[in-house]
C-alpha cells in the first residue's frame, strides 16, 4: 500500500487540552502510532529525508524519539543512538544540563556511540522551542559527530524552535505542524 499523505498523518494526532498543565494544548502521538499504516508511514516519510541528509547514524531522544528514530535506522540499515535521561546509560557518560521554560533537564549519551565525524541525524516526534534538540546537538558533538540535519514529525511553528536551531547550524525538517 502507499504511504499515507501528511495531512492524512495529521488527521491520526490527537490533541490533549491542558496537558501537562493548564492551556498547553498537547499533541498527542500514541494515536498516530497506533494506526498501522500512521506509524509506517510516519516512518517512512522520515527515512526518506534522513537518507537524503546522509545519515550514517541516528539519533533519537528518550522517550518518543526512541519510537521513531529506531524504526528509521533500521529502514536505513544504520545504527541508532538514545539520548538519555540521566541516570540511565550503565557507563561513564557524557552529559548537558539545559533549561526548561520551568527549571533545568539533562541529557546523557555514551561518548563511544559515536565515529568521529560520523554524520549524525537527530529524530523526534515534536519539535517546541527547540531546547532539547539543540542541547542533543551539543552533547551529539561533543562525541565527535557531524550534526548537521534534525527530523521531526511535528513542528510548533509558534515556538520558534526551528530558527532556533538553525541558528545553532542544524537544518530542520518537519513532516505536519500545528500552529
Ligand atoms: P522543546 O525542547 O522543543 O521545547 O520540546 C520538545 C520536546 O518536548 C520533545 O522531546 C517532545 O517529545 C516534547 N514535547 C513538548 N510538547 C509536546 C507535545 O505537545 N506533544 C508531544 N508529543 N511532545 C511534546
Amino acid at each position: 500500500p502507499s504511504p499515507l499523505s501528511l495531512t492524512e498523518l495529521k488527521a491520526l494526532v490527537r490533541t490533549v487540552p491542558d496537558f501537562p498543565k493548564p492551556g498547553i494544548q498537547f499533541r498527542d502521538i500514541t494515536t498516530l502510532i497506533g494506526d498501522g499504516a500512521g506509524l509506517s508511514s510516519s516512518i517512512h516519510h522520515l527515512a526518506k529525508i534522513a537518507r537524503a541528509k546522509g545519515a550514517q547514524k541516528i539519533a533519537g531522544m528518550e522517550a518518543r524519539g526512541f519510537i521513531f528514530g529506531a524504526a528509521v535506522a533500521v529502514q536505513l540499515g544504520i545504527g541508532f543512538v538514545p539520548v538519555r535521561k540521566p541516570g540511565k546509560l550503565p557507563i561513564k557518560t557524557i552529559g548537558i544540563d539545559y533549561t526548561l521554560e520551568y527549571g533545568t533537564d539533562r541529557l546523557e549519551i555514551d561518548p563511544d556511540a559515536i565515529a568521529d565525524g560520523e554524520r549524525v541525524v537527530i529524530v523526534d516526534d515534536l519539535i517546541a522551542t527547540g531546547g532539547t534538540a539543540i542541547a542533543s546537538a551539543k552533547l551529539l558533538r561533543m562525541a565527535g559527530a557531524l550534526v548537521e540535519d534534525a527530523v521531526f514529525v511535528i513542528d510548533l511553528p509558534d515556538l520558534g524552535g526551528t530558527d532556533r536551531l538553525h541558528e545553532e547550524g542544524v537544518t530542520v525538517s518537519t513532516l505536519i505542524d500545528f500552529e
